[in-house]
């Protein structure tokens, strides 16, 4: 074990890194919270069961295999390679090395496995970067990812390309150093390399480490490939924290919590406006009197703080990758309507709220909302109800309520649905049927010839 300097550095880089991450996940969850309370801690069992199945099992990211498989490749390889990271904290910060070798054959077939996963993810990355810029997908290369979306996909894609080049890089010079070192005593004492010879790793212990480090310059640079890696590894994979909460790929920590609170009931059941049932049953029955805290502030939703904390979940967890919106049939004819544009509209105008709170303090309002400025009548209007997007997403958003919920403000506050709701609206009100027949003639059908 030796401590200096370089500890003192990666001790400053974990606790900026930590305080940083920490400042963004709280504004996150800040943001979260404006949106409006809603009970999903009810069916613990059934909550557990589709976490297990749609975000541990990934069942519906395979229902497209070639996007599924290669999938399961990144997100297996990026939940167990950090396991790694353990290690590379206790080294970095008690300036031991290989600090788990003692776990003798165990060790040998974590990191082996760890080798294997990094080349599969590697591949994996390469083959969504190729979908989005050479094949060009069509759901990947739709107007509303033109810009940062895209940028943002490619940065994080390439990111980890790096990160796991840099772990098999530096896992190979480091099996080298271990294995040859004692070859070359002079470079030894040149260098100060005697407690790689004491890493505890045996000659045979690695599959891929032999072969990579065959393509490697001689000991002299050695040395230097696997400090760089090793500081490349860990000062990237602190940014890629730092970077997270900015990134769609958020949906790596948000999945699970948004997927656990799922809704749970058959699709298509739409909620009941409790404001409305009470006037409903207030006509009926002049006893009844709505309790006081029943009645919203408006109906429907208007801006995000209208939404519930789950929508705004929804799009904070939102992996833009298009299924939702490749399967709408709205979309699929050429109208406006993409669901995917709708959960990138309503993350944008919470982060926007957001950032407005920061600077400006709770009382913070502006002249926006999500309604109109974001999203606009005309792509809420071309939705068909179909349930097709919730049915598709693989981390069961609905983008479905928050359409809804934008248009329940059109119809019941600014009195605006299209003019065949409205005849058919005036229709309900005025014969109790959506046609233009009194409830007189319903009948006369029966005396037809
Ligand atoms: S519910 Fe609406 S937005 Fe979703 S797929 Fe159907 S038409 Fe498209
Ligand atoms: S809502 Fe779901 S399916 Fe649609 S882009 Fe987001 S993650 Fe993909």
């Amino acid at each position: 074990m030796q401590f200096g300097i370089t500890n003192v550095i990666f001790l400053v880089l974990l606790g900026v890194t930590g305080f940083v991450a920490f400042k963004k996940y709280a504004s996150l969850i800040r943001n979260i919270r404006l949106g409006k309370d809603l009970n999903r801690n009810d069916r613990l069992g059934d909550r557990l069961n589709v976490l297990l199945r749609v975000a541990l099992g990934q069942s519906k990211m395979v229902v497209r295999p070639v996007a599924g498989i290669f999938h399961i490749f990144v997100y297996v390889g990026f939940i167990i390679i950090n396991a790694e990271l353990l290690e590379i904290i206790v080294d970095g910060v008690f300036g031991t090395h290989r600090a788990f070798s003692f776990l003798g054959p165990v060790y040998t077939i974590l990191i082996n496995s760890f080798e294997i996963l990094a080349v599969l993810v590697i591949l994996g990355c390469l083959v969504f970067l190729a979908r989005r810029n050479v094949v060009k997908l069509k759901r990947l290369n739709m107007k509303e990812l033109v810009g940062w979306p895209r940028n943002d996909a490619n940065i994080i894609l390439i990111t980890e390309v790096c990160l796991m080049s840099a772990f098999l890089i530096m896992n190979s010079a480091d099996w080298y150093l271990s294995t040859q070192v004692s070859k070359f005593p002079v470079v030894v004492k040149e260098f100060g390399l005697e407690h790689y010879a004491h890493s505890g790793v045996s000659e045979n212990a690695f599959l891929l480490s032999p072969w990579i480090s065959g393509w490697m310059p001689g000991i002299n640079y050695i040395v230097y490939i696997e400090r760089f890696c090793w500081w490349f590894h860990i000062i990237g994979i602190c940014g890629f924290i730092m970077y997270l909460p900015y990134s769609k790929h958020l949906h790596i920590l948000f999945s699970f919590p948004n997927v656990f609170y799922s809704n749970l009931e058959p699709k298509g059941k739409f909620n009941n406006l409790e404001s409305i049932t009470n006037e409903v049953k207030a006509v009926f029955d002049p006893s009844f009197t709505p309790p006081a805290d029943a009645v919203p502030g408006k109906f429907g939703a208007k801006d995000v703080s209208d939404l519930t904390w789950k929508q705004l979940l929804d799009s904070y967890t939102c992996t833009e990758c298009g299924r939702c919106t490749s399967v709408c049939p709205a979309n699929t004819t050429g109208k406006l309507l993409s669901p995917r544009k709708i959960m990138m509209a309503t993350r944008d105008r919470l982060e926007e709220v957001g950032r407005g709170l920061d600077t400006q303090g709770p009382d913070f309002k502006d002249e926006k909302s999500l309604l109109h400025d974001y999203i606009t009548p005309e792509e809420l209007w071309a939705c068909t109800s179909c349930n097709g997007c919730t049915e598709a997403c693989p981390v069961n958003i609905d983008p479905l309520s928050i359409i809804i919920d934008l248009r329940r403000y059109l119809v019941m506050e600014e009195s605006a649905p299209p003019s065949e709701l409205a005849t058919v609206f005036a229709n309900m009100e005025n014969n109790g049927a959506p046609w233009q027949f009194s409830p007189a003639d319903r009948l006369n059908w029966a005396n037809e010839n």
